[in-house]
């Protein structure tokens, strides 16, 4: 029982650098949060040595008396905060819940409608060689490319055309609502399964500031790790009862075996936070940050520079940055943040004419940073230091001391030792 820095010194100096990693850069990617200090202690638990496969109450395994109840909890707590009837807590990630999610109502063959991976969809929606893309037939609906919007005209029409088992409305890089009304329209017309993947914005619905797809999806996955800002994992809603069963059979035994009880138990904890006011408080503060930073990139001196805000703003957590126009690409441009201290990731913009590799575009979210305490004027001064740096003849040293400063004022877990 030595400790970690004795039995394998390397891992525990991997460890180390991360946290300082951590503490000294702001985190902007989208997709990422912090976990609070009560989430790490489950998932470094000893819940990790339990097999307990098979649900509450009907496991294959002896000694799940303790690991049910952190099951339970996690189940009604993610019923309660997402007002659906049933929920499956199992999933180990967001990209195995979605396999299951299709497991559950489609067979190899059928047809899925989601938005294409280059338009802001996710690889688990019908990238080619994702399981979606192999084992699906796969029709892709994009953005407008004047407006970047959702054309739901151009999604009836495919769907009309092509009839697909499972209409897919979810995103990983759109910085707009879905019209999910519409979507269960267009899949009723087609007898089509509607599935909400809500992995990026769950913890806005979770707050009460972005529309709740459950009332009108069959089915609603998620991840716990992204705006909720809970364990890296996944899990499933639905308000109806056969599919319920489906979905349940579909994780275990369909896809999964142990399901992993330390994560489920921070499931838990961070669904109990989920409902809390603090929490409504740090995702208002995700949706202003985010704002303002759009605001901010839609400027005329950025504009002058070639850069621009896609659909023009946001009301997510999220602002996809276009730098088709500009000097810099999207490469460039994250290893330039990187250099003062901001970690964001490239992405691609519709159409986008680099390679996949390089990218046009950046994709800029506020969770993290909101989860470590930053309000409108962090925010700005944020904001405007990006601004900055991605236009030519940034001075970089004097806007890392910016990103510095703001680093230093929110210190993160300032208790904990690796
Ligand atoms: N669904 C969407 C919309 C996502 O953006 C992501 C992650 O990026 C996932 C699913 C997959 O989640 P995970 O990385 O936990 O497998």
């Amino acid at each position: 029982n030595a400790p970690l820095s004795e039995v394998d010194p390397e891992i525990a100096e991997v460890l180390e650098r991360e946290l300082v990693r951590q503490r000294s850069y702001l985190e902007m990617i989208a997709s990422e949060n912090i976990v609070p200090v009560a989430i790490l202690q489950s998932q470094g638990s000893v819940l990790t040595n339990k097999y307990a496969e098979g649900y509450p109450g009907r496991r294959y395994y002896g000694g799940c008396e303790e690991v049910d109840v952190a099951e339970e909890l996690a189940i009604a707590r993610a019923k309660s905060l997402f007002g659906a009837q049933f929920a499956n807590v199992q999933p180990h990630s967001g990209a195995t819940a979605n396999a299951a999610v299709l497991h559950a109502i489609a067979r190899p063959g059928d047809t899925l409608l989601g938005l294409a991976l280059d338009q802001g969809g996710h690889l688990t929606h019908g990238m080619k060689i994702n399981f979606s893309g192999r084992l699906y037939d796969i029709v892709a609906y994009g953005v407008d490319e004047e407006t970047s919007l959702i054309d739901m005209d151009e999604v009836r029409r495919l769907a009309l055309e092509h009839k697909p088992k499972v209409i897919i409305a979810g995103w990983s890089a759109y910085p707009r609502q879905l019209d999910f009304a519409k979507f269960r329209e267009i899949a009723d017309e087609v007898g089509a399964y509607l599935w909400v993947d809500m992995a990026h914005f769950a913890g806005l619905v979770a707050a009460g500031v972005h529309p709740n797809p459950v009332p009108y999806a069959h089915v609603v996955s998620s991840t716990v790790h992204k705006t909720i800002g809970g364990p890296r994992s996944g899990f499933i809603l639905t308000n109806d009862e056969d599919l319920a069963k489906k979905i349940n059979t579909a994780v275990f035994p369909g896809q999964q075996g142990g399901p992993l009880m330390h994560v489920i138990a921070a499931k838990a904890t961070a669904f109990k936070l989920a409902a809390t006011d603090e929490f409504k408080d740090r995702q208002e503060r995700t949706l202003r940050g985010a704002a303002i930073l759009a605001d901010r990139l839609t400027q005329p001196d950025v504009a002058a520079a070639g850069i621009s805000v896609r659909s023009g703003g946001t009301d997510v957590h999220l602002v996809l940055v276009d730098l088709r126009n500009a000097e810099i690409d999207g490469k460039q441009a994250e290893d330039l943040l990187d250099e003062i201290h901001i970690t964001v990731n490239r992405n691609a913009v519709p159409n986008d004419p680099r390679p996949p590799m390089v990218t046009s575009g950046l994709r800029i979210g506020t969770p993290a940073l909101a989860t470590r305490g930053f309000g409108d004027a962090e925010f700005t001064e944020v904001a405007d230091v990006i601004a900055l740096a991605l236009q030519p003849g940034a001075d970089l040293e004097a806007l890392r001391a910016r990103v510095d400063a703001l680093a230093a004022a929110f210190p993160l877990y300032p208790d904990l030792q690796q």
